[in-house]
C-alpha cells in the first residue's frame, strides 16, 4: 500500500506519513489532523463530499473503498480505531442512493 489516490489525483498520505500538498480548491485532507486543507473543516468537509459524489457518480462501491481507506488511515492518525463517530463522519453523509447525472 502506498496510500490512496482518488480520481482527482489527490494522494492521501499513509497513516503516519507526511501530508501531501494539495492544490487550492481541492479540499484535500491534512494529516494527521484530518482537517480540510482548503476550508479547515473536519474532512471530508461539505464541499469535498459534494466533489466526491460528483467524481464518483454512480460508482458507489469505488467511493466506499476510497472512504474506507481514508477512514482506516484517519482512525490510526487520530487514535480512534473502531470509533462509530468516525465511521459516521466518513460514511454517514452518503445519500442512500447514487446520484444520477
Ligand atoms: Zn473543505
Amino acid at each position: 500500500m502506498t496510500g490512496v489516490t482518488d480520481r482527482s489525483g489527490v494522494t492521501v498520505a499513509e497513516a503516519g506519513g507526511a501530508a501531501s500538498p494539495g492544490r487550492v480548491g481541492e479540499h484535500a485532507p491534512v494529516t494527521p489532523e484530518w482537517t480540510c486543507g482548503t476550508c479547515g473543516a473536519e474532512w471530508p468537509c461539505a464541499r469535498k463530499r459534494e466533489q466526491l459524489l460528483t467524481e464518483y457518480g454512480v460508482d458507489r462501491p469505488m467511493l466506499s473503498v476510497y472512504l474506507g481507506a481514508c477512514l482506516a488511515a484517519a482512525a490510526e492518525d487520530l487514535h480512534l480505531a473502531g470509533s462509530t463517530s468516525l465511521q459516521d463522519r466518513f460514511f454517514g453523509w452518503l445519500p442512500r442512493r447514487p446520484r444520477r447525472h
